[in-house]
């Protein structure tokens, strides 16, 4: 057995790739719904060991240490879901709307969120890192210096969700290979997340300019709004449903160059 890559204790948990309560809250304990990497699976439940990562972390940073990132991530999301227009509107996120008084500390719980999941798709994939920046902020220190979070918004993704959600329950959600790029000693790794139209990019680097590092005084953070304009492929082209999904998600990132210029953009 591995060590917990948070804590150093015997990894005996696996954490789910996507947030299970956000997979019931779309989909019932048991589904119908394909999940889309290389190509598309089908799953039948939140349970299915294709959802979650082997055994990396222990379960106390599983779930009680991490209890309240993840409830800082479903308030996150239930505020997103209900506020598409003014999030539209304003282009920003305003965590002080989110989360009220308290805003300054739940604001680092949702980043950490995303660093247990960025630090489990890096310990997964093909170029391991030394995460301590990243273990030490998950266990309370204040400041990451390695890790950033971006967040967007794809108005193209609610339109598909309007349409398919007359008449049924209608949720997406998006994991991203995790990419990596640079020197062995000097990676720079970068995924995102999507759940619905919100989607947050995470890159994680030893490169990340000082006024791009993860802040929690500033009560907003700008939302990349990825408008329709952005896609310019005929959507009625898409050969299933599944290419679709990609391509709303992909945009024009369709090649790794454009993707590292992409989370390039995010640090630099
Ligand atoms: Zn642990």
């Amino acid at each position: 057995m591995e060590n917990c890559w948070i804590c150093g204790d015997l990894a005996d948990s696996k954490e789910h790739k996507f947030k299970a309560s956000d997979l019931k809250r779309f989909y019932g304990k048991k589904f119908d719904c394909y999940y889309i990497q290389e190509s598309a699976v089908q799953i039948e439940s939140y349970k299915d060991r294709i959802l979650k990562f082997p055994e990396i972390i222990c379960t106390k940073c599983n779930v009680t240490l991490t209890r309240k990132h993840d409830d800082a991530y479903d308030i996150f999301i239930n505020y997103c879901h209900q506020n598409y227009d003014l999030l539209l509107e304003r282009a920003e996120l305003n965590f002080e709307n989110i989360y009220g008084k308290n805003w300054v500390e739940q604001k680092r719980n949702l980043y950490r969120y995303f660093a247990k999941h960025a630090g489990c798709k890096i310990v997964t994939s093909e170029y391991p890192q030394d995460l301590t920046d990243l273990s030490e902020f998950i266990l309370g220190k204040e400041k990451t210096e390695k890790f950033t979070l971006r967040f967007e918004l794809k108005m193209i993704i609610k339109l598909l969700h309007t349409f398919y959600n007359k008449d049924r329950e209608f949720g997406h959600l998006f994991n991203a290979q995790t990419l990596y790029y640079g020197y062995y000693d000097n990676l720079t790794l970068a995924g995102w997340l999507s759940n619905n139209w919100i989607t947050t990019n995470w890159v994680y680097s030893k490169n990340i300019n000082p006024n791009k590092k993860s802040d929690f005084i500033n009560k907003t953070e700008r939302l990349k709004i990825v408008d329709l304009n952005y896609y310019d492929k005929n959507l009625l082209e898409t050969e299933s449903y599944y290419e679709m999904i990609k391509y709303f998600e992909f945009g024009k990132l369709n090649t790794l160059e454009k993707r590292i210029e992409h989370y390039k953009e995010i640090i630099e």
